[in-house]
């Protein structure tokens, strides 16, 4: 395996030889996960070139070095491999750490697992790791290779190509452009080490970015607290110590279309009949949330985008039980708040920022060290720092989706060119496809998409050689 820094696959353009390449841009879970299928599967038979701007196999929600960010799904369900539901709980003992089935393990462990996969289903020639932000994929013609183009001017030609490339970055906070106490990338591992030790910081959302950085920040210092605001003011649920019993979904997929009001009325009155259940109701409908998402009609997934997706949010995204006891214990102490409103304006002095909070009409000021943005990935797309989604896009080699909030693909993730179609060797994965499936971001998801993606790649090569 080529190490990073040394990308050996990058230094001129490469003709494919014998062995096909697989290009992957980003190397989150998405990108690693997507080579370790592919490199397990067919040992030997693909080269993989996995390139990312940062670093390999962490991604933004692994890459965090604080030791109290955990994942927050148990170990038991966030294995590599949907066919071997405990490799991760094997690889943690193997490598030392007593972890139970039902623990949520730390997060920056968890990207050390992924970072491993590639180390243990790479044979020596079989995986380049390059390091470089690929701004251009060429594709003139349905059976030509790829070329991409990095910033740096080297180039990688590749017989298939996936764009692992994540959530776009959280849209600047408007009233806040190029402000110095405005920290707008709250997943910049760095940019939280800037507001340690201060007196006071403001969060803008209260989602579980939020949470993280009100557990890191009060844990640097006991002086600090974070107030978080936003729209609901309403926090992640927790999840419990125990398993929640399984049952059945309170809707069915059958031949008539369910609207966003029959599915709405169909949860609340599964919740009103066991209220002390509702996790098990939000948990029933994950296996038929694609199919419902997909059911619903244009105008009414925007309604849900625009005014039930916080609600359903807190509910399906839960805190481990450890971060909930934490930061419980930080919201009776004062230290952690969360205020309802919204920022409309900030202003800054010599000492301080000030921000200027409203609520159902009345204004208020909140005096503070910094503010950060956690107002969670950009909706629309492309957002102006990624060249590579604006070339595709003015290449017609991508489109949006029906919404605009990622990238069109069919049902395996080939994407859906502006002029031909499914682009059969072309593919994404993970939070570009959150348009079309909705739940597209953890890692149970993005595990099938990878072996989805990994098992259409061997079948064409099997195709080609008969
Ligand atoms: C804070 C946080 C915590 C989470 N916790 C959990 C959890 O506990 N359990 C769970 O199941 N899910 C969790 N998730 C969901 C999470 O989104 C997925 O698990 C996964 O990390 C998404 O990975 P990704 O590779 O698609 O995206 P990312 O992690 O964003 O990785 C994309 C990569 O692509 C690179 N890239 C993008 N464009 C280019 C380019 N043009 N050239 C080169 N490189 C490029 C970026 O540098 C980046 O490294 C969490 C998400 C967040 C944000």
């Amino acid at each position: 395996m080529a190490s990073v820094g040394a990308p050996a696959s990058a230094r001129r353009p490469r003709r494919t030889t014998s062995r096909p390449v697989l290009a992957i841009v980003g190397a989150g879970a998405s990108g690693t996960l997507t080579a370790a299928h592919l490199l397990r599967a067919a040992p030997g038979q693909w080269r993989v070139v996995l390139i990312d701007r940062g670093s390999h196999g962490t991604g933004v929600a692994y890459s965090t070095r604080d030791p109290r960010h955990l994942v927050n799904v148990s170990a038991n369900r966030m294995s590599a491999f949907d066919d071997d539901s405990d490799d991760l709980l094997r690889w943690c003992r193997a490598h030392g750490h007593a972890v139970g089935e039902s623990d949520y393990i730390p997060r920056r462990l968890y990207g050390t697992y992924l970072r491993d996969l590639l180390v243990r289903f790479a044979g020596p020639r079989d995986l380049d790791l390059v390091r470089g932000h690929v701004i251009a994929i060429n594709h003139d013609r349905e059976e030509s290779e790829f070329a991409l183009e990095l910033r740096d001017g080297r180039r990688v030609v590749a017989n298939a190509a996936v764009l692992a490339i994540g959530n776009p970055r959280p849209a600047p906070l408007a009233p806040t452009h190029a402000n110095s106490r405005v920290i707008e990338d709250p997943w910049d591992p760095d940019a939280l080490e800037r507001a340690k030790h201060s007196a006071r910081v403001v969060v803008v959302g209260s989602g579980l970015t939020s949470v993280d950085i009100a557990q890191t920040l009060t844990a640097a210092s006991t002086v600090t607290q974070v107030i978080a605001v936003s729209r609901h003011g309403a926090l992640p649920r927790a999840h419990l110590a125990t398993k929640p019993t399984a049952i059945p979904p309170p809707v069915t997929l059958d031949e008539k279309a369910l609207g966003l009001e029959d599915v709405s009325r169909a949860i609340q009155a599964a919740v009103s009949a066991q209220p002390s259940q509702w996790r098990s109701v939000v948990d029933s409908l994950r296996p038929l949330t694609a199919d419902l998402w997909r059911g619903l009609s244009l105008d009414d997934r925007r309604a849900f985008l625009n005014d039930v997706k916080w609600e359903w949010d807190i509910h399906r995204h839960r805190m481990a039980p450890p971060v909930a006891r934490e930061i419980n214990t930080l919201l009776a102490a004062g230290r952690f708040q969360v205020q309802r409103g919204t920022v409309a304006a900030v202003t800054t002095t010599s000492t301080a920022i000030i921000v200027h909070v409203e609520r159902d009409g009345e204004r208020r000021d909140i005096v503070a060290d910094w503010l950060i943005n956690a107002t969670g990935p950009a909706s629309a797309l492309p957002s102006a720092e990624d060249p590579l989604l604006q070339q595709l896009l003015a290449r017609g080699l991508a489109t949006p989706d029906a919404l605009g909030i990622g990238i069109a693909c069919d049902s395996t993730g080939a994407l859906l060119s502006a002029h031909r179609g499914a682009n059969a060797r072309l593919f994404t994965l993970g939070p570009p496809r959150r348009g079309e499936l909705l739940e597209s971001t953890a890692i149970r998801e993005i595990r099938a998409q990878a072996k989805a993606i990994s098992s259409i790649l061997i079948s064409q090569r099997s195709a080609a050689h008969r």
